[in-house]
């Protein structure tokens, strides 16, 4: 089963279902695939897909999020690499880490875990610029933007393309749909407007600009919340039935995660719904591992 149905009554007494996108079901199917595709990898070359994860100073978020993506690829029987550097690290030393690893055969994505310390955070485009196109599985260097909005393959951004498949895997038609995205950062609002528009939806994006946000919203067939602000999106801003896709990650208390949207009050409106946690976040990890699929597949192919 695809997915849950949360069952809410909604104030005027009507029991409504939300289709509840778990993440884990989406993630798990995802890493199926790309298992697969790695098997037939080995199969033909003999070669296993390899990814190296660089880490510069001692973040403990990036921390967790370094070890969550080796233990990835551990399970797949992906060789793994990771690379931890110092707080001290300087720009030349971290360029040349990753021109040794643009020429390491068995290295096929190349990932720089961000943010980088201070010290190193006015260099954070010439470091993504320095990682060879073809290993760039986090689809950031520009030349995999630039094919990202003219349509060519490249390899995409984990976030936004998890967002896209999950849509497709739970059957959420996007041809044709109105999609609002909220939010228009490089790292997701942008990719997620190029490829909601790759699938044939119409597309709005709204930032922090967008004057009479509900009025658009409420228009809008499919939402994708990444604006980093707690429960933003309330049930008046959402269609009946919409789809709504929460990025957001944001700690009110130690222990307590929350997204964009305000999940209790839009699960009795929306037609489907993704929770926080355990929603879009557990894809993230899933689409790197596709992408260091696609990554060795587009270098072997090339042999
Ligand atoms: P950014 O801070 O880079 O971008 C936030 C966007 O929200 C900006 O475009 C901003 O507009 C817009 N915004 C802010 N306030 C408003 C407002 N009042 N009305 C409309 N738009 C507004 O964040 P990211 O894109 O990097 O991340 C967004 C969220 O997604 C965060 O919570 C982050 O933690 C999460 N995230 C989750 C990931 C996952 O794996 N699930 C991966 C990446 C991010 P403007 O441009 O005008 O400032």
């Amino acid at each position: 089963m695809i997915e849950a149905f949360y069952k809410a009554k909604s104030k005027a007494g009507v029991i409504m279902s939300a289709k509840l996108l778990e993440g884990k079901v989406f993630a798990a199917k995802l890493r199926e695939e790309a298992g697969k595709r790695a098997e037939a990898i080995r199969a033909k070359y003999g070669v296993n897909p390899g990814l190296a994860v660089i880490i510069v100073g001692e973040n403990p978020a990036s921390q967790v999020y370094v070890r969550n993506k080796h233990k990835a690829c551990t399970e797949l029987g992906f060789y793994s690499e990771g690379i931890e550097m110092s707080e001290n690290t300087t720009r030349e030393e971290l360029l040349a880490e990753i021109d040794r690893l643009n020429k390491d055969e068995k290295i096929h994505g190349i990932l720089v875990q961000l943010p980088l310390p201070k010290a190193l955070q006015p260099y954070e485009s010439e470091v993504l610029e320095a990682i060879d196109p073809l290993k760039d599985v986090d689809g950031f260097h520009p030349v995999n933007v630039g094919r990202m909005a003219t349509g060519q393959q490249s390899l995409l951004p984990c976030t936004p393309h998890g967002c896209i498949r999950m849509l497709e895997l739970a059957d959420i038609p996007m041809d044709g749909a109105n999609a609002v995205v909220i939010g228009r950062s490089n790292i997701v609002g942008k990719p997620m407007m190029h490829l909601l528009l790759s699938r044939n939806a119409t597309v709005t994006i709204c930032h922090s600009h967008t004057k009479n946000l509900a009025e658009i919203t409420r228009q809008a067939d499919i939402i994708v919340a990444a604006v980093g602000k707690p429960k933003f999106v309330t049930a008046d801003m959402v269609k009946p039935g919409a789809a709504v896709i929460d990025v957001g990650i944001n700690r009110i208390a130690p222990k307590k995660l929350v997204g964009d949207v305000d999940f209790d009050a839009v699960k009795e409106v929306a037609g489907a719904i993704t929770p926080v946690p355990g929603g879009v976040g557990l894809l993230t990890i899933a689409m790197l591992m596709q992408n260091t699929v696609a990554a060795a597949e587009m270098q072997l192919a090339d042999k």
